[in-house]
């Protein structure tokens, strides 16, 4: 019998953002398996359910699109064409398109899935060459509000901290994040040191949820969803008013204290307790665990960013690390957890409508001109581009008319989903790059253009804490799949620009490192070679021997100009959102589950992994049962302004009285058009963050009838 023989490789998942390290191994017959790697510093040989099931995912080429597909007209079906042939025409209607109606007719749509390399060259093509901002990426449905309160706050999207911090602090705010489920390692890390000192360790979790991480908490606050700044700042007053502040950190490090506890100030703790459904002891309780711990990070996710006010709920969270002096010191800081696995590498590389490469300004004049010239270019347009849902309004206007889309299914997950769809179908030109024909979107797509994926292109992702991984091509992409970094080179090169002619991966890498040289997120000096041999490194690396940077501001020198962090004040302490009412009078909010993973092209093809879920669930409390007289698994009817969806009911107190929990992922392909959940959402967006307002619907819920 032929022996199989096994090779072995280090690489990252592809899952969330905590970037857990893998050990892979590959059989001679291209068969993969994985386990934690034990020596990483992120999960220490630990992977969640998603992680472990990885090498099904890489083993089964079942649903992998293998070749380009393209339609000549919308009334024709798509049919197998070369990719010359395919690239060949995408260049032909880009250029048509432009001449005619000039560069902000066409746009791309990327993914905080994309490696570091593939965001670098989307961004360098659309806004160096075709001269259109007209390019943004899913990461703007989940971290956006959080970019814009890191630059207000601290100068930069810097996240000061590391999971290392983690086993340092005794004392964590988890907000409007299930960490349990969505970034099951931290949490298991997390847990393990407060199992390790049960007296000292506290932990709060805000979520109007009942989650499996408000279950480990030491105190949950139940709040009313979106009254998340009364709470925050009330626990400041609070810590205010019991003397837990550190003076000379304010006075020193920071500007505006005068303004936030005026804020603070203007609703007394009896107050904010009854905004937000809570008792004023726990709010008291909680600024007690802050105020007398040693080490206090507060972590948080969509609950927060996902909100029409959700960049102030950033800075009112922000905020109470400020008072508090948590910054720049070991087991401190804020912490917001990314959902995908590069949305960092994407934020690096200028990858957002009106961001630049290497935490360049867009609305920087001179920022503008240091990115032209150092891609050879006369100007970087001034005009911010479309972002993700303004994308699809403008589909829907006509005033884009194509749009290239690339590892995201927003057929799935854009708010107000059928409308999003409505727009695709009536863009002139649609490309659609992407691995699998589970895919959603797939259904609106001109040309399909298949793409690699994990293991089967280089390339490198960047994780919450800074961490920078690289991670090897193993395996060859099936049928004629190409990587999309070499996708998005070819289309440049037919659209006329020799300056993406690039010999490898590794020289586009050395190209937007020589970029960072002199910033705040320098790793000029962090080369393929590095990575590879020493493994995965936290930015900035501004030197070649520099082990990169556990924690930033460790001197209290902040970006800002004054170098000082600032407190920004909320517009308002209230939720802007359309606010229930006789007709539609119950709020949704949405979410993941613990074993899928955003609309399932991958996670959705292991049977192991829909145990879990099989199907989706909308959770409602026994109160609204009775209210609205329906029993557990009773098939209900959600509805909003929006659209409605139908699915099996799950009666649970997990959930307040008047609010409703649905999960995100189902989409057609894997389900069917009633259970998306984004049917019902809104494209009601923050206006700071254009982050759209996932957490927020006003809804009704009725017993479903046969008609
Ligand atoms: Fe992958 Fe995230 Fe799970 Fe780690 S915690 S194994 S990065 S999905």
């Amino acid at each position: 019998m032929k022996k199989i023989q096994q090779e072995e490789f280090k690489t990252t998942c592809s899952y969330c953002g905590v970037g857990c390290g893998i050990v892979a191994q590959k059989s001679s017959d291209n068969k993969i398996t994985v386990k934690g790697d034990k020596n990483h510093p992120v999960n220490r040989g630990m992977l969640c359910s998603k992680g472990m099931n990885l090498d099904y995912v890489a083993n089964d080429l079942s649903d992998r699109i293998l070749y380009p597909e393209m339609r000549w007209s919308k009334s024709h079906p798509r049919e197998r064409v070369s990719w010359h042939k395919g690239l060949d025409r995408a260049a032909r209607v880009f250029k048509t398109l432009i001449q005619k109606y000039g560069p902000d007719s066409v746009g791309f749509y990327v993914s905080g899935q994309c490696l570091t390399e593939e965001y670098y060259i989307a961004n360098k093509l659309t806004k160096g060459f075709l001269g259109t901002n007209n390019i943004d990426t899913n990461s703007r449905l989940c971290m956006s509000s959080a970019v814009v309160a890191y630059k207000k706050t601290f100068g930069e999207d810097s996240v000061p901290v590391s999971y290392d911090d983690i086993e340092l602090a005794d004392c964590f705010l988890i907000a409007g994040a299930n960490p349990a489920w969505c970034h099951p390692i931290l949490f298991r890390r997390l847990e393990k040191h407060k199992e390790e000192n049960p007296e000292e360790v506290k932990v709060i979790v805000v979520d109007p949820r009942r989650t499996d991480s408000a279950r480990f908490a030491d105190l949950h606050l139940q709040l009313i969803p979106g009254t998340d700044i009364i709470l925050f700042n009330a626990i400041g007053r609070r810590l205010i008013e019991r003397g837990y502040i550190d003076k000379r950190f304010i006075k020193e490090h920071t500007e505006n204290f005068q303004d936030y506890k005026k804020q603070a100030y203007s609703l007394s703790l009896k107050k904010a307790a009854k905004g937000c459904g809570l008792p004023v002891d726990e709010i008291k309780e909680a600024a007690e665990m802050i105020g007398r711990s040693k080490g206090f990070i507060s972590m948080w996710a969509m609950g927060l960013n996902q909100s029409s006010v959700g960049t102030d709920k950033n800075f009112a969270l922000l905020n109470l690390s400020l008072i508090t002096g948590r910054v720049g010191k070991p087991g401190n800081g804020p912490f917001s957890l990314t959902g995908q696995p590069n949305a960092m590498g994407g934020r690096e590389v200028g990858g957002m409508a009106n961001l630049l490469a290497v935490h360049k300004n867009l609305n920087n004049p001179q920022h503008r001109q240091e990115v032209a010239d150092f891609w050879g270019v006369d100007k970087i347009s001034e005009k911010p581009g479309y972002t993700a849902t303004e994308m699809f309004d403008a589909l829907e206007s006509g005033e884009l008319k194509a749009v290239w889309i690339a590892c995201t299914n927003p057929m799935v997950s854009l708010p107000d989903v059928r409308k999003a769809e409505a727009a695709l179908k009536k863009a002139k030109f649609v490309v659609v790059q992407e691995i699998s024909h589970k895919s959603d979107t797939l259904e609106c797509a001109d040309l399909v253009l298949p793409a690699a994926g994990w293991m089967e292109k280089e390339g490198t992702m960047t994780n919450s804490e800074r961490r920078i991984s690289y991670l090897p091509q193993e395996l060859s992409p099936p049928g004629e799949a190409r990587a999309d970094v070499e996708i998005f080179c070819d289309f440049a090169q037919r659209m006329g620009f020799s300056e993406f002619n690039y010999n490898s991966t590794e020289e586009i890498y050395a190209e937007y490192c020589e970029m960072t040289k002199g910033t705040n997120i320098d790793i000029s000096h962090l080369n393929y070679d590095r990575l590879k041999n020493e493994g995965s490194i936290q930015w900035p690396v501004p030197e070649y021997r520099h082990p990169g940077t556990t924690r930033l501001f460790e001197d209290h020198q902040f970006y800002t100009p004054s170098k000082k962090a600032i407190f920004n004040i909320p517009a308002s302490i209230n939720n802007t959102s359309t606010l229930p009412d006789e007709e539609f009078p119950l709020i949704l909010t949405t979410g993941r589950v613990r074993d899928q993973w955003h609309s399932m092209t991958k996670t959705g093809k292991v049977s192991r992994l829909r145990t879990h879920y099989s199907s989706p669930v909308l959770e409602i409390n026994p109160v609204d049962g009775i209210k609205y007289f329906i029993k557990n698994g009773e098939v209900v009817e959600v509805k909003s302004e929006n659209g409605n969806v139908r699915l099996r009911a799950k009666i649970t107190k997990d959930v307040r009285p008047g609010v409703l929990f649905l999960p995100m992922h189902w989409g057609k392909q894997l389900s069917s058009d009633l259970n998306r959940a984004n049917n019902l959402t809104f494209n009601r967006v923050d206006p700071q963050s254009k982050e759209p307002d996932f957490k927020f619907t006003r809804v009704s819920v009725s017993k479903f009838k046969k008609p």
